[in-house]
């Protein structure tokens, strides 16, 4: 893979990614990495790449000729236009889905920013996506630029060694990792978990799992409000599900047991959450036989009356050619399995006389609710 980087400051690129694990990749040509100092092309006499900001305010922007000539110049090197991503504190913070997502491109360039950031125009121009690091703002763009080479490039093929593979990492599958422990087995009066030492391959995993639940739950009770299906029966939707996933949302608002239509606005912005990964907010497709039959859209609440997290099942809806098989029915078992003990109670709203719904939901455990609900828009 190839990265490209714009910045001011090769060197703190270069030297940043020359050691260990990703240093070895850059020298048995796993990555091409490839800097273009920006300085370069500045058309001013003096070099200055930047320039005091129109209407005032502290600190300089970075102009936007020196970027546009140094991004042409890639461009004409490369002979393709690359993906090509800004370092900001306000992109969207970087995850390790987006890092996997970004790791299937045969060339990414990457603009670093420095100063007060740059001219908003020639990102206008040439970016695709804004990535932040986390919610801080650093000096540059070039630490954040290595920590995005780092995280991608460790996922490439023959990167780390087979048994460090990174699919058992902490925010891979949605967990962060179990504790891990290595040689002596006592330490300042400190023993290693028996069950690691006794060799019993099953339990081992066992601890494993439950270690990792637990300590997602105490560390970053967040990340359990979006549980990874297995992809058998529940998925979540990719990209190329977004067309399909609207239809049936458009289909769910016209069955009966709905009373209001809602405008396809709303529908929009569901779907921008959904994939914008916003917490409140968690939608998976129903499978069967490998095909999509259906989708699931849950919304989460912390309630103080439930004493913890709310799931509303907001919308459950099978598409005609697959009913008669209880998919809404297996999918719902299944969410109740995946939330665990992170949910305190499950929600729903249903007409009074949609007695076979009515059924099936007392069938899996829910009952009335003796509220009338209010609503105020
Ligand atoms: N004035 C900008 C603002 O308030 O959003 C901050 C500019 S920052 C001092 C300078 C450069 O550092 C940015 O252009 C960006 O490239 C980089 N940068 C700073 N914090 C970052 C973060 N959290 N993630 C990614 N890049 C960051």
């Amino acid at each position: 893979m190839i990265f490209s980087v714009m910045t001011l400051f090769p060197d703190m690129i270069r030297q940043a990614l020359s050691e260990s694990i990703i240093g070895r990749a850059v020298k048995d040509e796993v990555i091409s990495l490839r800097c273009f100092d920006i300085r370069d092309y500045s058309t001013d006499k003096h070099r200055r790449v930047d320039d005091y900001p129109f209407g005032g305010g502290g600190g300089m922007v970075m102009r936007c000729q020196p970027i546009y000539d140094c991004y042409q110049d890639l461009v004409e090197k490369t002979g393709v236009k690359p993906h090509t991503v800004y370092l900001s504190p306000r992109g969207t913070v970087l995850t390790q889905k987006k890092a996997k997502e970004l790791s299937a491109l045969p060339h990414l360039a990457i603009l670093c920013g420095h100063y007060e950031g740059v001219d908003q125009r020639i990102l206008d121009e040439i970016i695709d996506e804004e990535i932040s690091i986390g919610d801080y703002v650093l000096t540059g763009g070039e630490l954040p630029a290595c920590v995005l080479i780092d995280c991608i490039t460790r996922m490439l093929p023959g990167v780390l060694a087979a048994e460090s593979a990174y699919e058992n990492e902490s925010h891979y599958n949605g967990l962060l990792e179990h504790p891990q422990y290595t040689q002596p087995r006592c330490w300042r009066e400190r023993e290693v978990p028996a069950v690691l030492t006794e060799g019993n391959h099953r339990l081992i995993e066992k601890w494993k799992r439950e270690e990792s639940l637990r300590i997602t739950a105490k560390m970053r009770p967040d990340l359990l409000r979006r549980p990874v299906p297995d992809g058998k029966r529940l998925r979540f939707p990719a990209k190329e599900d977004q067309e399909q996933l609207l239809t049936m949302m458009q289909a769910f608002y016209q069955t009966p047991g709905v009373l209001h239509d809602i405008p396809p606005a709303h529908i929009q912005a569901t779907l921008d959450r959904i994939y914008g990964g916003a917490p409140d907010i968690n939608a998976y497709l129903i499978q069967f036989e490998r095909k999509t039959a259906g989708y699931c859209l849950l919304s989460h609440a912390y309630s103080n009356e439930a004493g913890g997290l709310t799931v509303w099942i907001e919308e459950v809806y099978i598409l005609p050619d697959f009913r008669g098989h209880k998919l809404a029915d297996k999918a719902l078992r299944e969410i109740f399995r995946l939330y665990g003990s992170s949910a305190k109670r499950y929600r729903m709203e249903i007409t009074p006389d949609n007695l076979s719904a009515r059924s099936i939901y007392a069938r899996l455990g829910f009952k009335d609710l003796d509220y009338r609900q209010m609503i105020r828009e």
